[in-house]
């Protein structure tokens, strides 16, 4: 149940929003807090369209992760891990999203591709985790990851499995009971089960989000964040140390910040290196190392993640050093 389109937007807010080319989705539970926040409000920009994303500027696939992509469903970068696709669906719609130009166009995965993607894990002892990615992994039911976790824990090198979501604060009705009593059976079965909350602003969290993540860190999984640097968001040291507190407060251990990616349809919310670089060394000086997230950068072309934290300079020299030690060159720039 969500606000799917821009009439519907319109309507809700009595406000006409820009067109874009980008679907809509917006649960009402966001939506209600949009109200109370206000349309400009730093929480409510990550959701609501913006006249930014008719520009021609940025990249369709900023990051080129599926270069290492050899079934459908997966992409093995890591040696030890992948990730793992079972949707492209999200129950929300960022507008900052780094798959905003690949989102949504195939529905949910489940099955089709699945016994390929079965039948490469088997054959790759070496990876001992599984990345639920997307989409948003829980906008899948109860019984289609109950179905994945029943396969994957046939498969003795699997030792890890990790959820990145962004459900926990945006759509917290997701986790309902039938998801904690799931996630308590294989938190036995597999040696640890990670939950990623994707979350960017502090406002995000409130009482109904709160008692959710208490119900999750309540069961024997670890409870880690990614956060997106995003211009207009949470581009201050003071609303990102706002930010890892209220993690903090809710028994998440910080751990990566992204650097955001050139992304066609989302650069009014890209800043640059030398930019990120000043606001995570303000950072590390107001938060203790223990809540201190990882300041990193997807090199495109399916390179990785790297560090973007320099500790020599905060200026930017226009490439990025990939696993390999090759530098490869990164254009930080917004035309
Ligand atoms: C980020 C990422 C991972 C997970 O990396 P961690 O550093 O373990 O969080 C795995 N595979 C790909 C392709 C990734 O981009
Ligand atoms: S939840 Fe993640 S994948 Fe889905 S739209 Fe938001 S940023 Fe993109």
């Amino acid at each position: 149940r969500s606000l799917r389109s821009n009439d519907e937007l319109s309507k809700f807010f009595n406000h006409d929003f820009p067109k874009t080319k980008y679907s809509i989705s917006i649960p009402f539970f966001i939506a209600n807090k949009i109200r109370k926040t206000g349309l400009d409000s730093k929480f409510a920009i990550q959701f609501l369209p913006n006249e930014g994303e008719n520009s021609t500027l940025g990249l369709i696939d900023p990051i080129g992760d599926h270069a290492q992509s050899p079934v459908k469903q997966i992409v093995h970068r890591y040696k030890n891990r992948v990730l793992f696709f079972p949707t492209q669906v999200c129950p929300i719609i960022c507008r900052y999203c780094f798959r905003k130009n690949e989102l949504g166009v195939g529905d949910d995965l489940f099955r089709a591709e699945f016994e390929k993607s079965f039948n490469y894990l088997e054959n790759h002892p070496e990876i001992e985790e599984i990345i639920f990615s997307g989409g948003d992994p829980l906008v899948l039911s109860n019984e289609k990851l109950s179905y994945y976790l029943e396969r994957f824990s046939k498969l003795k090198s699997i030792k890890y499995i990790r959820f990145h979501t962004r459900v926990p604060t945006t759509l917290p009705s997701r986790i309902d009971e039938g998801l904690i009593s799931l996630l308590k059976k294989f938190s036995s079965i597999f040696k640890k089960i990670i939950i990623v909350v994707h979350a960017n602003h502090s406002e995000e969290f409130c009482k109904v989000v709160a008692s959710k993540l208490t119900k999750l860190s309540a069961l024997n999984i670890s409870l880690l964040s990614q956060s997106v640097l995003l211009k207009g968001v949470n581009d201050s040291t003071e609303e990102l140390k706002s930010l890892i507190e209220t993690l903090v407060e809710n028994n998440i251990t910080p751990y990566y910040l992204h650097h955001p990616d050139r992304v066609k349809g989302a650069m009014h919310f890209y800043l640059t290196i030398e930019e990120g670089r000043k606001i995570y060394s303000g950072l590390r000086d107001s938060i203790s190392g223990w809540a201190l997230p990882t300041y990193v950068i997807d090199i495109p072309e399916g390179e990785g993640k790297v560090n973007a934290f320099n500790p020599e300079t905060y200026s930017y020299s226009g490439q990025l050093i990939n696993k390999k030690g090759k530098k490869i060159p990164h254009q930080d720039f917004l035309e």
